[in-house]
């Protein structure tokens, strides 16, 4: 199934999207991620990408989409994926449909996360992510065993540059007038479906399994 996931920074896509990879198969396709982990092997793309990233600005389109076609053209996508944080605005959503489009497929479920702006503002505050293996924490709400290291793999946990206050006042912004858009987009094609994310995570990881196993949203 071809699956995405939208929501504000801090709404718990990376999060669901990680684990709704490891349930069902499917592989888990973060543009963020991806980006992160260029800045790790430098270069001169790697640095622009990261001034982007740390000021909160989107990545221009003609990166993003040429990084995103590569990587739903490998095999493994072929079946299924979980897009997390892409498409970000309409252009880079036309360019998805116009890609599955020319194999003969359409995107069936398009999760819409919902999350207050100061819930957002806590979880990204507390947020520490594994530098190995890309797990994130929370020190409020989602604390690993042992501060400072990962539960699954022992890496170590960091704070996102992108995630000091400064940057997140700026992403807060950039997703009201660059991505929501995305879920009229979405109603329209008929393919949205909301999920409360203030619950927990095992309430909001069940609503979209069971929007899953019934067969998506169109
Ligand atoms: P969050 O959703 O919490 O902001 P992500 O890891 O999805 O975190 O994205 C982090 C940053 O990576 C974004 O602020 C942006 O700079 C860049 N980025 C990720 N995906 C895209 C995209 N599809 N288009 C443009 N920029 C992107
Ligand atoms: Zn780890």
């Amino acid at each position: 199934m071809y699956t995405l996931l939208l929501g504000p920074p801090g709404s718990g896509k990376g999060t669901y999207a990680t684990r709704l990879s490891k349930k069902r198969g499917a592989p888990h396709i973060s543009t963020g991620d991806i980006f992160r982990r260029l800045k790790e092997q430098g270069g001169e793309l790697a640095e622009e990408v990261a001034g982007y990233m740390s000021a909160g600005e989107l990545v221009p389109d003609e990166i993003v989409n040429r990084v995103v076609r590569e990587r739903l053209e490998a095999e493994d996508c072929q079946e299924s994926f979980l897009l997390d944080g892409y498409p970000r605005n309409l252009v880079q959503a036309q360019l998805l449909d116009q890609m599955l489009q020319a194999k003969g497929r359409t995107l069936q479920v398009a999760f819409q996360i919902e999350v207050g702006e100061e819930t957002l503002k806590k979880r990204i505050s507390g947020r520490r992510t594994c530098r190995s293996c890309g797990e994130i924490f929370n020190v409020f709400t989602l604390k690993p065993k042992t501060e400072g290291v990962c539960d699954r793999c022992n890496g170590e946990l960091y704070q996102r540059a992108d995630d000091r206050e400064e940057a997140v006042a700026n992403r807060l912004q950039v997703y009201g007038r660059e991505t929501a858009p995305l879920i009229e987009y979405y109603e329209k094609s008929g393919i949205l479906r909301q999920v409360a994310g203030e619950g927990g995570i095992d309430q909001a990881l069940a609503a979209m399994e069971a929007v899953l196993n019934k067969g998506g949203g169109g």
